[in-house]
């Protein structure tokens, strides 16, 4: 069973990505930042703690996130694939995950979403998102059709608080410091990787080339493959 760990600095696309690519790969989109933003919502011990460090744009330590994705990993819909999206982010989170994807019998494949930093910069300081159905908005290139209103469900849309811009310089360089050297461990274990501008098409297209390229090099077979077609983000 394939897992699928989408790589990339912060506002490269990966959530718009894993969105898009549950379309052809089977299995859930797991990711890290929107758990701990469920438990931060639940008010619970876990989001009590990590609360002031999403806020500020740091990472929360291994240990918490690391059983977090234990746990998810073990659940039934995992049994034929899962995408993740934020994890691993440190070398202890990736030897953690390979060990765990190993015993538990998956092939792991790095999809690396390259777009450069000015770029990023923009995205993420433009970056809408419903609190209901966690739709992505870029209010330069993918606005909702009424201002701040989602176009699924009619809820309001939000500001993310760690998408002010001093906090996604802290977030770019927390990715510079401890989550891109993680391309060179992938490498040194043999870990399948594509490397994909993030930046040069729709998010549509961008997911298409993901999956024919997963498909071509055999990381995802065809049985693998999801039997829904193709959807854009907001359909
Ligand atoms: P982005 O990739 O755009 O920064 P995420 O939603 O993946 O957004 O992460 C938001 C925040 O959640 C991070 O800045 C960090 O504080 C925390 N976080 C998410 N995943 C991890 C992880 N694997 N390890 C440590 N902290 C994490």
């Amino acid at each position: 069973m394939p897992a699928i760990i989408l790589f990339g600095s912060p506002g490269s696309g990966k959530g718009t990505q894993a969105k898009l690519l549950k379309h052809c790969i089977n299995g859930p989109h797991i990711s890290t930042g929107d758990m701990l933003r469920t438990h931060i919502e639940a008010g619970d011990d876990l989001g009590k703690h990590s609360e002031r460090l999403l806020k500020s744009g740091k990472l929360v330590p291994d240990e918490w996130v690391n059983e977090l994705v234990e746990k998810r990993i073990a659940e039934p819909d995992c049994r034929s694939g899962m995408i993740l999206d934020g994890y691993p982010r440190t070398l202890n989170q990736a030897r953690v995950l390979m060990d765990l994807l190993a015993r538990s019998g998956f092939r792991p494949a790095v999809v690396h979403l390259m777009v450069d930093y000015e770029k990023i910069v923009a995205r993420l300081s433009g970056r809408r998102q419903c609190p209901v159905c966690g739709t992505l908005y870029s209010l330069k290139t993918h606005p909702p059709k009424v201002p701040g209103i989602c176009d699924l469900d009619g809820a309001s849309l939000v500001t993310r608080e760690d998408d002010r811009e001093s906090v996604i310089r802290q977030r770019l360089s927390e990715y510079e410091s401890l989550t891109r050297p993680l391309l060179d461990y992938f490498q040194k274990a043999g870990v399948p990787m594509f490397e994909i501008n993030g930046a040069g098409a729709a998010p549509e297209e961008i997911s298409e080339h993901v999956c024919s390229l997963l498909e071509a090099s055999g990381v995802m077979t065809i049985a693998n493959a999801a039997a829904n077609p193709p959807a854009s983000v907001t359909k």
